[in-house]
């Protein structure tokens, strides 16, 4: 069988309307000068008439793909048949269907008792909303996040997350969260659990008692760090223990990212709350959802607001995917199988040039050590057609984010060419002694 290889062209020519009318906050688009048209499953085409292939899925907000022809499908016919588009939160056969095809796929089977919250449609609306559920229903201000993680840019998430150049955009100070060490982040003999247990037990470490824990199972901008089952059993049970709410962000890890549609099945974990965005809709609509115990819901009507929380188009795609995607064990059985192909091929890179390699599922990545090697190595990628970001935070993480539809040849293809760009620009590769 033979494998369709990515064909990339050169950069756009003429880039100035970008120069003349769009903020310099762009950023993506820097280390990917094309301008692209179309995009189908782990293809995407620009205007010349080159291909890619996508091993960044959006950040992992396309794991089915670009315009997955079934979820394009029910899209078009809903809007040809004049289906509500946006309808503020009232109710709409669009979310009943959703609801009720959560509840069925995703809730039950997992033996899950939560409400759904239809926050604004991003991923860091979802994360205010639980944090201010968090904060209304104990009491309490302080919110315990972790070292490398990544929760959005609106104030009080970007309050937890911890990379310093994204908390300087704040211009207020960030606080009412303490930032501890995450699994792992003083090596392997240090147990993090345990540090945190002791200063929320100490009365006098200076920590005050939380009103969450908020934590994300494998840290998707922050390094792909994977948190141990062992590790986070110990974070819930701090969480019980202390009276705070214990919150998985579920964003970038969730939807079948790590194996399972969230990220905490199977490690002896119910959270309090759980997040959910990116892939949610799977097509790439926003649609976000802060799910909670029942007994959480002590919301006031409209207390937390927003426009857009009827995203209608994005009910109707989401539960295309439940259906689709989740009815059965099939999918699951194959994003295992591309994670443990994806798990050998990054071993076998790391092995040839003495890296590690960091995540779970089909969420895993390279250390290739400093950020301008990462960065070589993900520019030799695209100059080969094969769009690829960096995480971490020295962005020293090659990660490979594919979509979890991906042919396992396909993804085999890919994960070549990334080989040969570490090859060549680790200059160990060449003999030459490395600093
Ligand atoms: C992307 C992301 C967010 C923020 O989502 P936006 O839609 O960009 O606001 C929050 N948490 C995690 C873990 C994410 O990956």
């Amino acid at each position: 069988m033979t494998i369709t290889l990515p064909q990339p062209t050169p950069a756009i020519p003429d880039t100035a309307i970008y120069e003349r009318r769009e903020s310099v906050v762009r950023s993506y688009a820097r280390s990917m000068p094309r301008q692209f048209t179309r995009a189908e499953g782990v293809w995407m085409r620009d205007n010349q008439g080159g291909r890619y292939l996508d091993f960044l899925s959006g950040c992992s907000t396309l794991n089915y793909g670009h315009n997955h022809p079934v979820l394009k499908q029910a899209l078009l016919d809903y809007i040809a048949a004049d289906g509500i588009a946006h309808g503020l939160d009232l109710h709409t056969d669009a979310k009943a269907d959703f609801l009720e095809t959560f509840e069925e796929v995703i809730l039950k089977p997992r033996d899950l008792d939560y409400r759904a919250m239809f926050t604004g449609p991003t991923g860091t609306n979802a994360v205010e909303a639980a944090i201010k559920l968090a904060r209304k229903v104990t009491g309490r201000e302080l919110v315990i996040a972790f070292t490398n993680g990544f929760h959005g840019m609106t104030l009080g998430a970007l309050a937890c997350t911890g990379n310093a150049s994204k908390r300087a955009g704040a211009g207020v100070p960030l606080n009412h969260v303490a930032h501890e060490p995450y699994d792992g982040y003083h090596g392997p003999e240090v147990d993090t659990a345990e540090l945190l247990e002791r200063r929320l037990a100490d009365p006098s470490s200076g920590l005050d008692a939380p009103a969450a824990i908020l934590v994300e199972t494998v840290q998707g901008e922050g390094g792909l760090n994977a948190a141990s089952p062992e590790w986070l059993r110990r974070i819930a049970d701090i969480a019980r223990r202390h009276g705070a709410l214990l919150i998985v962000d579920d964003i970038q890890a969730g939807c079948g990212r790590t194996g399972g549609f969230f990220s905490f099945e199977g490690m002896g974990v119910t959270p309090d709350i759980v997040t959910l965005a990116k892939s949610l809709s799977g097509m790439g609509l926003p649609f976000a959802l802060t799910l909670f115990r029942p007994e959480l819901d002590q919301w006031l009507p409209g207390e937390h607001n927003g426009t857009f929380r009827g995203n209608n188009h994005a009910f109707v795609t989401a539960t295309a995917a439940l259906r689709h995607f989740w009815s059965d064990r099939q999918f699951q059985t194959d994003v295992a199988r591309r994670g443990a192909l994806l798990e050998r091929r990054l071993d076998g890179m790391a092995a040839e040039h003495g890296l590690s390699t960091r995540g779970r599922g089909m969420m895993r990545g390279i250390d290739v050590g400093s950020g301008e090697i990462a960065e070589a190595i993900t520019t030799a990628c695209f100059a080969q057609g094969v769009i690829i970001e960096t995480s971490g935070a020295h962005d020293e993480i090659v990660k490979v984010l594919a979509p979890l539809v991906i042919d396992d040849a396909v993804l085999s293809a890919g994960l070549d060419i990334l080989e040969e760009s570490v090859r060549a620009a680790l200059p160990a590769a060449y003999g030459v002694a490395a600093e």
